[in-house]
């Protein structure tokens, strides 16, 4: 074994974060020794734990929830992908700064395609919603070679994205006059409030993927009005994996197996 390596994830809440043991099955297929912890901040709080993190020894660190912008700007250095996507999800210590690298786009699409089949090249894709995942999902779809359409309850973040993306925007209130999409991917975060969003089946077409970037409680609503729609629908635990998997190999060179993993998850829940 070599020395401890130091990382976390920062975000609030943090509590019931599966990112631990993601990183903790992953280090152990290559004998890493890695203490990584969940550490609860605010945006307020997060600069200064991120810098008492570092004095600490922390040489790696994802975020989530609410922090991904302000992790963006708190970056000496940013990746393209991040930059694009105003988002950090990860963060590698690098001299005396922090870099910053956003892994959700690749890891949404890693689950697409390697664990659902799904290639969404030529696809007509909805993305619901314009904030961080959203960007990175958006960025990554397009990239991809999907037609784009964007709705977002604030419909100028769905203008702003679908011009950087050069995708369509609905309007959000206009959803029922939709045709059906190959893929709708449901990323706000309604499902982790007392909101609940109401969806029109027209969305829904003979072979639909739908997909929510949530996973447990937060994912059923929308689950279940994909299901009862009659769509094959996905959560987020996929993507979330894939994810941690590249930020993995960001920070130790090695990529891990991904599917042990989300296997032992998906049978936990
Ligand atoms: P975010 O930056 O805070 O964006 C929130 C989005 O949700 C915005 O588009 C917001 O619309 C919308 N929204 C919030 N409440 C709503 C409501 N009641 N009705 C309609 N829209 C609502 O959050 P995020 O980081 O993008 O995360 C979004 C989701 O993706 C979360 O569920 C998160 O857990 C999930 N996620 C999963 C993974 C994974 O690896 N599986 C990774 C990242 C994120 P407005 O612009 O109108 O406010």
């Amino acid at each position: 074994m070599t020395a401890t390596l130091h990382c976390a994830v920062f975000g609030q809440p943090i509590a019931h974060s599966l990112s631990p043991r993601i990183h903790a099955m992953f280090a152990a297929q290559f004998d890493i020794a890695l203490d990584y912890r969940a550490i609860e901040a605010s945006l307020d709080e997060f600069a200064s734990k991120l810098d008492a993190f570092a004095r600490e020894g922390g040489t790696g660190a994802n975020v989530t929830l609410p922090l991904k912008q302000e992790a963006a700007r708190l970056c000496t250095q940013i990746s393209d992908r991040a930059r694009r996507a105003d988002s950090v999800n990860t963060l590698i210590r690098d001299g005396n700064g922090w870099r910053g690298d956003s892994t959700d786009g690749i890891g949404f699409l890693r689950d697409l395609r390697d664990r659902h089949r799904f290639e969404p090249h030529g696809k007509r894709a909805l993305l619901l919603g314009a904030g961080g995942a959203a960007r990175a999902v958006a960025f990554a779809l397009v990239e991809a070679g999907s037609q784009l359409a964007i709705a977002n309850r604030t419909r100028e973040r769905a203008e702003m994205l679908a011009e950087t993306t050069r995708s369509q925007v609905i309007d959000w209130n206009t959803l029922a006059n939709a045709e059906a999409f190959d893929l709708v991917v449901h990323a706000t975060a309604a499902g982790h409030g007392d909101a609940s969003i109401a969806l029109p089946t027209a969305l829904i077409g003979a072979s639909t993927l739908a997909c929510d970037l949530s996973y447990g409680a937060a994912a059923a609503p929308f689950l279940a009005w994909a299901h009862g729609a009659g769509a094959r629908a996905i959560d987020g635990l996929g993507m979330l994996v894939e994810q941690a998997a590249e930020s993995f190999a960001i920070w130790h060179g090695k990529t891990p197996a991904t599917e042990p993993v989300y296997a032992a998850l998906r049978a936990m829940r």
